[in-house]
């Protein structure tokens, strides 16, 4: 016999029971973190209520170029994918990680600063509940947690919400990422017209949608948000070719094409600072004068600059050729080896930013042609 709406935990959800949703969380002692205009994009930041979401908003997005639009509805998530993603809360851009003071002639570590909020995120689409699996392996799963990350992640809270609209970066569906929302989520949205089809996917997030005015969804109304998925599955036109991708871009490591791009990037390193994936970081330590406090602060780093690859006494990816390779087969290839997944969820943010307007889906197919 098949499940009802109610019995898999879907509910009709009004902009008022979502309202009451975020005031839930809130309440719960969540920073409820979620879509709003800010930098003349669509951001992630704090957010008290429906009120704050990006009502009307949508972006026109192509390589190197990004602009806020206004639509002819007044959808809350009628956009896709701004510059930020959710890494910036899981794995911050700056953290200090260790301080000591002098004191009667000695150091003393200091007790870390306040604990990180616990996050409630609003508004996750599939590519990126993805990138934060991939982050989840990389930074939780090997033989030792990165702590600050395990923090931060054990207690969050997922609201996912479905794409109705894609944009034209985006190539989710051919690294096997989305554009549907699968599993990682407390609670699935679709927005449909001023309401939401909501769909647990934890028992933290039928107990969410209890707590909050809903109503039961109708199997009319569940048919109605698969096809708006499948709908955008269908208009999905970016892809990489991933079949055997990770052999085929170690078989081309002196393709003559890497020089081309070489030729045209910037090695800026805006496409590593918007992957949601990329996780690199730095340490720079910081003492006062006389010194009687020093610290350690942990940076965000990218592979761009020459001095990432510094050991002892100089680079070893000196050329701009070598970083754009390293970072591309790093994504693509050794990442495959190393766990067992890609390092790319498709989500294209690093094609809108890229000044330069190099797009990794062209750079991979000239890479493995001409290899
Ligand atoms: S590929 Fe584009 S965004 Fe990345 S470093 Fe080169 S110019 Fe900058
Ligand atoms: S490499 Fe580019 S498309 Fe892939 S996850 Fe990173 S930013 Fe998104």
């Amino acid at each position: 016999m098949n499940e009802s709406g109610a019995e898999r935990g879907a509910a009709w959800l009004t902009r008022i029971g979502l309202d009451q949703l975020i005031a839930k969380l809130k309440e719960l002692g969540y920073q409820v973190v979620g879509p709003r205009l800010g930098d003349g994009a669509i951001v992630y930041d704090a957010i008290e209520g429906v009120k704050d979401l990006p009502a009307g908003w949508t972006e026109e997005q192509e390589a190197g170029i990004y602009r806020l639009r206004r639509r002819e509805d007044d959808a809350l998530f009628g956009y896709n994918l701004g510059p930020q993603s959710w890494k910036r809360f899981l794995h911050p851009p700056v953290l200090r990680i260790l301080a000591a003071e002098k004191s009667n002639g000695e150091f003393r570590i200091l007790p870390p600063l306040d604990r990180p909020p616990r996050y409630a995120f609003l508004g996750v689409r599939a590519c990126e509940l993805a990138a934060i699996a991939v982050l989840d392996r990389v930074l939780l799963e090997d033989a030792f947690p990165e702590p600050n990350y395990l923090a931060r992640r054990s207690e969050l809270v997922v609201i996912a919400v479905q794409c109705t609209r894609a944009a034209p970066t985006c190539f989710c569906a051919s690294m096997g990422t989305g554009p549907g929302v699968r599993s990682g989520f407390d609670i699935a949205l679709t927005e449909l017209g001023e309401g939401f089809l909501a769909q647990a996917g934890s028992e933290r997030g039928r107990g969410l949608i209890e707590s909050v005015e809903h109503e039961p969804a109708s199997e009319d109304l569940i048919r109605q948000a698969e096809e708006a998925v499948a709908d955008v599955a269908a208009r999905l036109v970016r892809r990489i070719e991933t079949q055997d991708l990770a052999r085929r871009l170690q078989q081309a490591l002196e393709s003559p094409h890497w020089d081309d791009v070489a030729r045209r990037c910037l090695a800026c390193g805006n496409c590593t600072m918007v992957c949601p994936t990329c996780f690199c970081t730095t340490v720079e330590d910081t003492s006062t004068v006389p010194c009687d406090r020093v610290e350690r602060w942990r940076k965000w780093d990218s592979c761009f600059t020459e001095s990432f690859s510094y050991i002892h006494g100089g680079s070893v990816r000196t050329s701009v050729r070598a970083r754009y390779r390293q970072w591309l087969t790093h994504k693509l290839s050794w990442w495959v080896d190393q766990f067992d997944m890609f390092g790319c969820v498709g989500c294209g943010r690093c094609i809108t930013w890229c000044p330069a307007k190099i797009d990794l889906t062209q750079e991979v197919s000239k890479v493995v042609a001409s290899g």
